[in-house]
């Protein structure tokens, strides 16, 4: 969905729109929607820029980083995004780059694309790191048995047998060498 600026009377508007999970997946190569987004906000114009805020409702699918189950979050984000065009960031100069302002995006000064939003915006309120559960075990390199339902005996072998024979006589003849 795109927002021509042009079409806002007296220079503000409002938005709302519920995208299937087709719309927009996939958000990237690990965030999957598994729920309808439900988006609304409202728009302002400032000068040639654009002021944005709004926010979204969904559920977003991802992997665990250990044992690749699927993970269903919730994600409810608001957001408020500036928008300015091309050539008034180059005519910002550099010391009125303030923190505030790295909130800025530029865009072409015609239209607003709020797919784009909405992506951006649920990328940012995933985690980057995801766990099935915080004692995930993973799965095995070796075999691919997720070892958190299984169990194997790709780690047991790669011990040499005489190694472990030494192991447990130290661990049995030397009770004072804790
Ligand atoms: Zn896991
Ligand atoms: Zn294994």
């Amino acid at each position: 969905m795109r927002i021509e600026l042009e079409k806002l009377q007296g220079g503000k508007g409002g938005f709302a729109h519920v995208y299937q999970p087709d719309e927009l997946n996939p958000v990237d190569e690990r965030v999957n929607l598994s729920q309808a987004a439900e988006v609304s906000g409202s728009l302002r114009r400032t000068g040639d820029g654009v002021f944005v805020t709004g926010h979204i409702e969904t559920r977003a699918q991802l992997e665990c980083d250990r044992c690749l189950k699927p993970i269903e979050l919730p994600v409810s984000a608001d957001f408020a995004l500036e928008y300015i065009t091309g050539a008034d960031y180059e005519s910002s100069s550099v010391a009125a780059l303030s923190e505030e302002e790295l909130s800025v995006s530029v865009f072409d000064g015609d239209s607003i694309d709020v797919d784009e939003i909405v992506k951006e915006q649920i990328l940012l309120a995933v985690p980057s790191r995801t766990l099935c559960r915080e004692d995930c075990k993973g799965i095995c390199p070796e075999c691919g048995i997720d070892l958190n339902t299984g169990q194997c005996n790709c780690a047991a072998e790669e011990v040499d047998p005489r190694w472990a024979a030494l192991q447990s006589f130290k661990n049995t003849d030397n009770p004072n060498t804790e």
